[in-house]
């Protein structure tokens, strides 16, 4: 069976609705897909649905934007948590909104020079969706400023950019001891993606570990080779759940379902470990 553990709908920066993300993901032949928008688990009952009537699985997850003590952005994707833990719940709620005020100082600061607005940001994201960089990169887009998504990133909207605004999140330590305290599982995203921005040090790994992270996504189109190298000895030497996924975003990026999987076996230990809600035919 092909597992997908890691997909992104219109609920975030995706392109396709949570329910033609799970039709895209069987289409695609996988037997299971997990739905991870960011900060947001809105979509979940839409691809539950989606998945029966597909007849696939799927697994309910999140990725939780967080930054650590020196301002490095680390994503935490959990998977089978309580949507309705408080905790984590006012921590994804503070993120939402702090992406909202960043997205929108960063359009004040890119239409100085480029022909963009707040309304063009709105119009290229579905009500209530969690904000980020690639709302403001289709409007970028529409104004003829980038090609696409990806060309908008590698100029403007780089972290480097003279328009790059930062935003609160939560310390990736507190996230793991919190998705731990939902009945979730959470598993370190792309851990060394170096091409994103600065990558944590083996401090940082080594204090979400011991705060009870339970896995590291190790194969992702983001993480270099010694990179996967280094997290695949980690996860051996601490027993932990590897996994591997696309990040797919829709249109919004090349990444294509299925193009990383996890192993069954790996998403069995999700699953054994996951207590904060259900998977949906899975057993
Ligand atoms: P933000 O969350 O606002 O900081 O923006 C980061 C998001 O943009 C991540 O979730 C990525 O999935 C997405 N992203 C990063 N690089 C690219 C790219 N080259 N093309 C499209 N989307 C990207
Ligand atoms: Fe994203
Ligand atoms: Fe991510
Ligand atoms: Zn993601």
């Amino acid at each position: 069976m092909l597992i997908d553990l890691h997909a992104h709908s219109t609920v975030s920066d995706g392109t396709e609705r949570p329910a033609d993300v799970v039709a895209a993901a069987a289409a695609a032949g996988l037997g299971a897909v997990a739905l991870t928008d960011h900060d947001q688990t809105s979509g979940w009952a839409e691809a539950a649905e989606a998945a029966r009537r597909h007849g696939i699985g799927l697994v309910p997850g999140m990725e939780v934007s967080c930054k650590t003590r020196r301002g490095i952005s680390v994503h935490l994707l959990s998977y089978l948590h309580d949507p309705a833990h408080p905790g984590l719940l006012e921590e994804i709620n503070k993120a939402r909104e702090a992406r909202v005020h960043r997205a929108r100082r960063m359009v004040e600061l890119l239409s100085e020079d480029f022909p963009i607005d707040w309304d063009m940001v709105n119009s290229h994201s579905a009500p209530g969706a969690t904000i980020g960089r690639p709302h403001i990169a289709d409007a970028l887009v529409a104004a003829g400023v980038a090609g696409d998504r990806s060309e908008a990133f590698s100029t403007v909207l780089t972290s480097h950019s003279r328009y790059y605004v930062g935003h609160y999140a939560v310390d990736p330590v507190d996230a793991v001891r919190l998705v731990r305290e939902a009945g979730g599982v959470p598993v370190f995203a792309h851990p060394v993606a170096s091409g994103r921005g600065r990558v944590v040090g083996e401090d940082v790994f080594a204090a979400m570990i011991d705060a009870g992270l339970l896995g590291l996504e190790v194969e992702h189109r983001d993480n270099p080779a010694e990179g996967r190298a280094f997290l695949r000895a980690l996860a051996a030497e601490h027993g932990l759940i590897t996994t591997g996924s696309s990040d797919y975003h829709g249109t919004g990026k090349p990444n294509r379902l299925g193009e990383n999987t996890t192993d069954p076996a790996m998403l069995e230990r999700i699953m054994a470990a996951g207590t904060g809600t259900s998977a949906v035919g899975l057993g």
